[in-house]
């Protein structure tokens, strides 16, 4: 951990990612590690007083029980630079105000956030500044293209940190230990013996008023090309002989490379759906295209599922199989792997009652081993039990262990440019079969299980 004082400047410190993510994170942070010396600076085109701002960050600092020295501390030295950030000379004078080494974090909309590095470009930032930026890293492979080159243009590669707050999780990250620590998983982690992997992100919350922003994403852009390529990055890569950021990094962007719609058919591998009017819960949701802010022209899926194949070795013939959701009936938030059946079982013995599997819960973290074993009574009747085990909590709030590693300079836990040029150039195809009508866009009622057979 470096000793002197890191600036984190915040970019559209009134939004909402730093209100309900970015700070209570910074809280999470400096509660695990109270020694850590940053000044945050908030800069966004909100008027908003010094004192106000500060009473921000004491309060996402209070919640989450920071020592009251150290709280004060950081408050002391954090500032609020009311700043339209698409007016250069504005622009300019508040990077004249910030300290070094210097962290950028784009708590922006993604198109001012293209504008703004455009205008960083031009007025050059100190050297070893890190800039920080949340997805979606561009909204096609080509523009994906141009804001790396863009980026490259105003720092390395290795200082700009592309953010997925999924690899913040304990319960991802739990999946290195798993994989490359266990005698036992490591020989059996191929097509050889598993049979299918199914990544699902099920959640019971419907649009939430969000409309502005997931009505032009969708649950593919969303949750698929994002967060759970990701974890199919980590679950499928080779394995790794340290821990050094470029080489888990690069493992990571060569398993996407080999992704490919399942039949290298990206109509017959995708599914897309929408919810009507239902109750969650006892909760009454509207259907989704008579929520405010929803174009329904637009055919918007709130529901998406891609299957895949890994054109490698390892998993040739193995499925992988991605969905996401919105407003089900319950929440489904896990890694499912499903080993092949026993090359064979001896007679006289009852058939297994399912296949061996692999349950790795997402939220809240734990891992549980579904095997075939002796029931009560007959000793060679044969029933499934779960060996449980759950995970231990995490020591902060996923967007703390990314300030962390942006404070720290450590990209470990980000996305390199050409993995986020892997994940569009995976996705784009399928988005052509939805626009050429190959896929037909699917109905389910809000509190329901999906569509059919999903
Ligand atoms: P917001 O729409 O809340 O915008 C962030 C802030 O930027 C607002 O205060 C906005 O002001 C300000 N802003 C916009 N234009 C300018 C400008 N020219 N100069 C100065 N300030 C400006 O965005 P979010 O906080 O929701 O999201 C930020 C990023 O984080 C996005 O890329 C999003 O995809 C990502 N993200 C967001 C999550 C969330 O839960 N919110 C979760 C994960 C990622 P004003 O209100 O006046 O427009």
């Amino acid at each position: 951990m470096p000793d002197q004082t890191t600036t984190l400047l915040i970019l559209g410190a009134s939004g909402d990612l730093t209100r309900r993510l970015l700070l209570p994170g910074l809280g999470t942070l400096l509660r695990e590690e109270p020694e850590r010396s940053v000044r945050v600076m908030g800069a966004d085109r909100v008027e908003l007083s010094q004192e106000d701002w500060q009473a921000k960050v004491r309060d996402s600092l209070a919640e989450a029980e920071v020592p009251q020295e150290v709280a004060d501390g950081i408050v002391q030295v954090s500032t609020y630079h009311r700043t339209d950030l698409l007016d250069r000379d504005q622009l300019k004078a508040l990077l004249g105000e910030t300290g070094d080494p210097l962290a950028v974090y784009f708590a922006l909309p993604p198109a001012v956030t293209v504008k703004v590095c455009g205008l960083l470009e031009e007025l050059r930032v100190p050297h070893g500044t890190r800039l920080a930026l949340e997805k979606p890293f561009g909204d096609s492979l080509e523009s994906a293209r141009e804001l790396n080159q863009q980026l490259l243009r105003v720092v390395p590669e290795d200082s700009i940190f592309r953010i997925d707050h999924f690899l913040g999780l304990s319960t991802i990250l739990n999946l290195i230990g798993l994989r490359f620590a266990n005698r036992l998983l490591q020989p059996i982690w191929s097509a050889e013996h598993i049979e299918k992997v199914e990544i699902s992100y099920g959640e019971t919350l419907a649009l939430e008023g969000r409309a502005g922003y997931y009505d032009h994403a969708g649950a593919l852009m969303d949750m698929i090309q994002s967060h759970l390529l990701q974890i199919l990055a980590f679950f499928a890569m080779e394995a790794p002989a340290s821990m050094r950021p470029p080489e888990i990094r690069g493992l990571k962007a060569q398993a996407l490379r080999a992704v490919q719609p399942w039949g290298h058919d990206p109509a017959g591998a995708s599914r897309r759906a929408r919810y009507t009017a239902g109750q969650v819960g006892d909760r009454t949701v509207p259907d989704y295209v008579t929520e405010e802010g929803v174009d329904p022209d637009r055919g918007t899926e709130t529901l998406a599922q891609l299957t895949v194949q890994l054109d490698n070795a390892r998993w040739a013939g193995v499925p992988f199989v991605l969905r996401s959701g919105k407003a089900l009936g319950a929440a489904s938030k896990r890694v499912v792997v499903t080993f092949k059946e026993p090359a064979h079982t001896p007679t006289g013995l009852s058939p297994a009652p399912g296949p061996d599997r692999l349950v790795l819960e997402l939220k809240p973290g734990s891992v549980a081993l579904e095997l075939s074993m002796n029931a009560e009574g007959d000793p060679f009747d044969l029933e499934q039990k779960e060996l449980t085990a759950e995970l231990g909590k995490s020591r902060m709030l996923p967007y703390g262990e990314i300030l962390g590693a942006i404070l720290d300079g450590n990209p470990l836990l980000t996305i390199r440019g050409d993995e986020a040029e892997e994940l569009w150039r995976i996705v784009e195809p399928v988005y052509d079969a939805w626009e050429a009508g190959d896929v037909p866009l699917e109905e389910y009622a809000a509190g329901s299980d999906g569509p059919d057979g999903w």
